[in-house]
């Protein structure tokens, strides 16, 4: 068992951690008052070779393993964790779509995507359903060698500032999860339309959804075989939801670090805060915890580094990543006093943004309901899950 990172790793966590320091943590509360998506960063991403790290090179990526990829995604999320979800993670899982369609799909979408010139969103969830997301019911009816496409995304990432959605449709009705396929949808085609959402957090990346009216696309930007769309999905899951739970981390990690930093030069009874045990302990016990589910995350993006299931892990990870993230930040607000409440301090906003990451790829529940199925059979589980 070898923990150690290769050198080209730690050469590249080096590198992204300087950017993020540099070019994120330092407006991280302005984009999110302005509500404004930076995207000359992702311009500036993707002249760096950090988007898509894992897409192969046959099509135009670096070919990273997903390790490196889940290092990128934490020390990114050091800087800002809201925009990390759209690049590392909303970003993973379209990018782990457009390789598996044609030389078409990928020179019109992930090309651009690559270089940091065009921003997409991964469209599953509908008002009508999200956690059971095979019950999806927007519908591409084939209209010969076209596709007609037909119904509301809702709560998708980054949707505001799009440039093309990858959007999950129904082509056999009343099939279930068999029937979904996935098709590229520039943001600008006749008959789409966006509307934003005001959320808690992660305002620089707003959230809203995307009207489908007699979208007509061509049949070449559909991605994989017709009807097999929810697999592709689910497959990207098992690997974006690590991801998420490495950007959850890296904050509640920076705020561990930050908050040690200031109780052990404030004092309070003519001693610094650190010496006491209510304010050490706690300290110590979030460390802990972030500590060994990050390991958790690490050791699932090494399985599929080995083309091993994760599912399991990836499922663990994503209920108690954003948790534990959560309850840290919460207790390094606490331990800052008054202080850590005003707006001065970025612990408001990381609460704030971390919180998205419980719900989004799914919630706690139905990441346990994986485990479950994992651990103890599909027989477990109250439904047919997958
Ligand atoms: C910040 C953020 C970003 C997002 N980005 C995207 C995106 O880019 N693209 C996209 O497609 N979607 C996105 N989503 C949507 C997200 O994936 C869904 O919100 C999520 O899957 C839950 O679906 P839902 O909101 O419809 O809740 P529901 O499915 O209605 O669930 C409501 C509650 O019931 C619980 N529940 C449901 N079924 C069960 C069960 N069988 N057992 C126990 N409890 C259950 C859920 O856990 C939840 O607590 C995002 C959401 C957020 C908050």
């Amino acid at each position: 068992m070898d923990f150690s990172l290769s050198k080209q790793q730690k050469m590249i966590q080096k590198e992204v951690r300087r950017f993020a320091q540099e070019e994120l943590a330092p407006r991280y509360s302005q984009w999110d008052r302005e509500k404004v998506y930076p995207r000359e960063l992702t311009k500036k991403m993707g002249d760096l070779g950090f988007l898509g790290i894992s897409v192969s090179q046959e099509c135009g990526g670096v070919g990273e393993s997903h390790v490196t990829e889940g290092i990128v995604c934490e020390e990114l999320s050091r800087g800002d964790c809201s925009l990390t979800m759209a690049t590392h993670v909303s970003g993973h899982l379209c990018a782990g779509l457009l390789e598996k369609g044609d030389r078409e799909v990928q020179k019109a979408f992930l090309e651009p995507f690559l270089a940091g010139d065009q921003i997409p969103a991964f469209c599953l969830t509908e008002p009508g359903c999200g956690t059971d997301a095979g019950a999806l019911q927007t519908s591409a009816e084939r209209k010969g060698r076209a596709y007609v496409l037909n119904g509301e995304k809702s709560g998708i990432t980054a949707i505001m500032d799009a440039d093309f959605a990858l959007v999950f449709a129904r082509t056999e009705p009343g099939t279930g999860a068999r029937g979904v396929s996935c098709f590229a949808v520039p943001c600008n085609h006749p008959g789409v339309s966006t509307q934003a959402y005001e959320d808690l957090g992660c305002n620089a990346v707003v959230r809203g959804s995307i009207f489908l009216q007699n979208v007509e696309i061509p049949e070449s930007y559909r991605i994989g075989e017709e009807g097999k769309g929810f697999k592709l999905a689910m497959q990207g899951f098992d690997i974006s939801r690590i991801l998420l739970c490495l950007e959850a981390i890296a904050p509640a990690m920076v705020s561990l670090e930050e908050t040690m930093a200031h109780v052990k030069q404030r004092e309070a009874f003519g001693r610094p805060l650190v010496t006491f045990e209510g304010v050490s302990f706690p300290i110590v016990e979030h460390f802990s915890l972030l500590e060994s589910v990050r390991l958790l995350c690490y050791k699932a993006l090494w399985l599929r580094d080995q083309g091993q299931p994760s599912s399991k892990e990836a499922g663990m990870v994503k209920w108690m990543a954003p948790r534990f993230s959560t309850n840290a930040i919460r207790d390094c607000i606490v331990l800052h006093g008054h202080y850590g409440y005003t707006k001065e301090y970025p612990l408001e906003q990381r609460l704030r943004d971390v919180l998205a990451i419980e719900i989004a790829d799914g919630t706690p529940q139905v990441s346990k309901l994986v485990v479950q199925r994992e651990i103890m059979g599909r027989g477990s589980l109250p439904y047919n899950y997958r």
